[in-house]
C-alpha cells in the first residue's frame, strides 16, 4: 500500500533533499558574510594601523584600552596537544623593527585555528624572535630626557598571567630586559594565575634560570583574578617602585626611565606610559597618538579622549612633559611600592578582570595622589577584540560587581547615577559589602568625587547640582533630542541632531546634559553642535565631540523656549523639509511652535 508514494519519494525527496541543504548553506554563508564585515568595518575603524585613521578626528576614541569581547569556555576545534604545545619557533627576520610579519598562504588555515586559542595571531607571534628590534619611537627630545637615570630607585616589574602564550610572555620579559637599564631594574616577578597550559608549568621554572636577570615565578593553583595577583607580585616585590605589566606588552627605549623620573619628581604620581598597539594579527608594532587621556562613560567604560579642542591650544608648546589623566587604562603603569600600600593597594573584593583601573585612579585622584601618562615612555600593548579566557561566575555578573564596589565607594551621587541606568549593576548592588574599602576613604581623609570631576576632570559631561539635566522635548513636535547610535563612518563623519518619541522611561539615548556656559552634551562626551557662520539660512545641527569651541553653545530663554545658537543667534528648530531623516536645523527665530524646546528635569540620584 505504501509501495507507490515510497517510490516515488525514492526518486524526489532526495533532490528535494538536495535544493533544501543548498538554500540552508547558502543563507548560513550570507550570515557570516555579513557579520564578519559588520566585524571589519568596527574593527577597521578602532584598530587601523593608519595612524591618521586611529587618530579619530572627532577627538573621541572609544575602545583601545579595555575592550571586552565575547569569551569563549571552549576552544573550537582545538586538541589537547594544540593548547598544550608550545610551538614558538622563531626566524631571525620575522616581525623585525616592529614590523608586520606575513603568514604564508599554505599557512592560513593553520593560523586561523591557532587564533582561537588566545584571540590573536599565535602563528605570527611564535615567529618573532623573543628580543625582537623595534624603532624608537620616542619625541627626539626624550633622548636627553631622565639621562641621571643611575640615580633612581629600582624597580620590580611585575607581569600577572592566566593561560598566556610563550612567545608573548616572554617577548614581554625579554623587552623588559633589553630596554631596561640594568642599574635600576630590581628582578621581574611572575604571577601565575592558575594556568592550565603545560609549557607554562616546569619548563617555565626551568627558562626563567637560564636568563640574565632575576626572574621570579609566584604560582596561583586557583583561579584569583588580576587584581589579587598583582596584590601577590607587588608584597613579594623587592624594589621600591612597582611597574604592572600585561603578559603581551614590548617595552621601547626609554619606557622605564621616563616612568620612574616621573615618580621621583613626585612620589605620589602613578606614572603611566603611552601604550602603542601590537596588532593582533600581523604583530606590528603601531606607534600611538601621544596626547590621548583617558576617562570613562555613564556606564564607566573606560575610553580614550584625545587632548583637542581647547585644550590642546592650553597645552604648553612641551609636548615631551607628562600630563595628567583623570582615569588609567589600567594594565601599564609605575608607582612608588610604598605609596601603593598606603593609598589602600587594590581592593581584593575584585574578581577576575574589570573596574580596578577605575577604582585605583579615583583613589588616587580623591586621596592626594595623581595619575600621568608620561609621553616618552612607550609600551606596546597586544590589544585584542575578545578575551580568550573563562570568567569564573559569568562575564557580566563579574564586571557588574567590579564596578558596583567602585561606584559604592568612591561615586557618591554619581554613583546613584550609575545605578539607576545600570540595571544589571543595580541588582548586585545590595549584596556587596565594600565596607572595608569605605575605611580606607575615612581614613586617607579623601575628597569627595563632586572635587573630582570638577577639579580633574572638568570637561566631564556628567549630571551635576549646577547643570540642567534630562530630556529635550520639541513643543510642536512633541518629540525628544535622542543621541544618535552607530558608529561614526568616514561617509557620515558625526551624527545629525534628530528627535524620536519621547519615551516613558528614563533612558540614556534622550537624556541630556546642559551646563550653565551652554553646552548641550550627553554620554561619550558628545555635544550639540552647528556652523559658527550662517550657511545660506539653515544649517544642521549636528551631535559631535564636544570641542568647547563656541560653535557648541547654546542659550536657553525660559520665556520663550527657544533653543538659540551662541554665535549666530539662530533657533533650533526641526528640518523645513519635515522629514524626519533630515533632522535639526538653525534658523531665523521666528517663534512658531517647532522651534519651542521643553526642558524637562529628570531625577538622577
Ligand atoms: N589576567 C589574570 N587573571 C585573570 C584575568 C587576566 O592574571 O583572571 C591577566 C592577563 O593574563 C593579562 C592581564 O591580567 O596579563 C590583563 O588581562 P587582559 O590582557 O585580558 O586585559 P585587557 O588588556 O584585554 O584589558
Ligand atoms: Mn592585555
Amino acid at each position: 500500500m505504501l509501495g507507490g508514494p515510497i517510490r516515488r519519494c525514492r526518486r524526489v525527496c532526495p533532490v528535494i533533499f538536495f535544493f533544501v541543504s543548498l538554500f540552508i548553506v547558502v543563507l548560513w554563508r550570507r550570515s557570516q558574510i555579513a557579520q564578519h564585515d559588520h566585524e571589519e568595518n568596527q574593527e577597521k575603524h578602532i584598530f587601523s594601523n593608519n595612524q591618521e585613521e586611529y587618530v579619530d578626528k572627532r577627538g573621541v576614541h572609544v575602545v583601545v584600552g579595555r575592550y571586552i569581547g565575547n569569551p569563549v569556555n571552549k576552544i573550537p576545534n582545538a586538541t589537547y596537544d594544540m593548547i598544550n604545545t608550545n610551538n614558538f619557533k622563531p626566524e631571525p627576520n620575522a616581525g623585525k623593527d616592529g614590523l608586520p610579519v606575513v603568514i604564508e598562504p599554505k599557512d592560513l588555515l593553520k593560523m586561523q585555528q591557532l587564533f582561537q586559542i588566545n584571540r590573536f595571531n599565535l602563528l605570527a607571534s611564535d615567529k618573532i624572535p623573543l628580543n625582537r628590534t623595534l624603532p624608537d619611537v620616542r619625541k627626539k627630545k626624550c633622548r636627553t630626557m631622565y639621562t641621571n637615570y643611575q640615580n633612581y630607585p629600582k624597580s620590580s616589574v611585575i607581569i600577572v598571567f592566566h593561560n598566556e602564550a610563550w612567545s608573548t610572555l616572554f617577548r614581554t620579559v625579554w623587552s623588559v630586559i633589553i630596554r631596561s637599564p640594568k642599574e635600576i631594574l630590581e628582578e621581574i616577578i611572575l604571577v601565575d594565575d592558575a594556568s592550565e597550559r603545560e609549557f607554562l608549568k616546569e619548563p617555565l621554572n626551568e627558562y626563567i634560570k637560564t636568563l640574565p636577570v632575576s626572574v621570579k615565578i609566584f604560582r596561583n593553583h586557583k583561579r584569583i583574578g588580576l587584581v589579587a595577583a598583582r596584590l601577590l607580585g607587588a608584597r613579594k616585590a623587592q624594589g621600591s617602585i612597582l611597574v604592572f605589566l600585561d603578559a603581551h606588552c614590548e617595552c621601547t627605549t626609554g619606557w622605564l626611565e621616563s616612568l620612574v623620573g616621573t615618580i621621583v619628581e613626585n612620589p605620589k604620581t602613578i606614572a603611566c606610559p603611552v601604550i602603542d598597539i601590537i596588532n593582533d594579527d600581523t604583530f606590528s608594532y603601531v606607534k600611538s597618538f601621544e596626547l590621548h587621556w583617558g576617562a570613562f562613560n555613564w556606564n564607566l567604560q573606560f575610553r580614550w579622549f584625545t587632548l583637542g579642542g581647547t585644550e590642546l591650544k592650553k597645552r604648553s608648546k612641551d609636548n615631551t612633559k607628562p600630563f595628567m589623566t583623570p582615569a588609567m587604562a589600567g594594565g601599564l603603569f609605575a608607582m612608588d611600592r610604598k605609596y601603593f600600600f598606603d593609598l589602600g593597594a587594590y581592593d581584593d573584593g575584585m574578581k577576575v578582570w574589570g573596574g580596578e583601573n577605575l577604582e585605583l585612579s579615583f583613589r588616587a585622584w580623591q586621596c592626594g595622589g595623581r595619575i600621568e601618562i608620561v609621553p616618552c615612555s612607550h609600551v606596546g600593548h597586544l590589544f585584542r577584540k575578545s578575551s580568550p579566557y573563562t570568567f569564573p561566575g559569568g562575564i557580566g555578573e563579574t564586571l557588574y560587581s567590579n564596578l558596583a564596589r567602585v561606584a559604592l565607594v568612591w561615586m557618591d551621587e554619581w554613583g546613584d547615577f550609575y545605578f539607576k541606568f545600570n540595571e544589571a549593576a543595580r541588582k548586585i548592588k545590595d549584596k556587596t559589602d565594600v565596607s572595608n574599602r569605605v575605611q580606607i576613604r575615612k581614613k586617607l581623609h579623601c575628597k569627595n568625587f563632586e572635587w573630582y570631576l570638577n577639579k580633574i576632570w572638568p570637561q566631564h559631561f556628567f549630571p551635576m547640582k549646577d547643570r540642567f539635566f534630562g530630556r529635550i522635548r520639541n513643543v510642536g513636535e512633541n518629540q525628544c533630542l535622542i543621541k544618535p547610535l552607530g558608529k561614526e563612518t568616514s561617509n557620515q563623519p558625526m551624527g545629525i541632531a534628530k528627535l524620536n518619541e519621547c519615551l516613558k522611561e528614563d533612558m540614556v539615548v534622550e537624556m541630556f546634559v546642559m551646563t550653565q556656559d551652554g553646552f548641550i552634551m550627553t554620554d561619550d562626551s558628545v555635544c550639540l553642535d552647528a556652523p559658527e557662520k550662517e550657511v545660506n539660512g539653515v544649517s544642521k545641527v549636528r551631535i559631535m565631540a564636544c570641542s568647547g569651541f563656541t560653535r557648541q553653545k547654546w542659550k536657553y530663554n525660559k520665556k520663550t523656549q527657544e533653543l538659540i545658537h551662541a554665535t549666530n543667534n539662530l533657533c533650533m528648530d526641526i528640518s523645513p523639509s519635515k522629514k524626519y531623516t533630515d533632522g535639526l536645523v538653525i534658523t531665523e527665530c521666528t517663534g512658531t511652535k517647532t522651534q519651542k524646546w521643553k526642558l524637562e528635569e529628570v531625577p538622577w540620584h
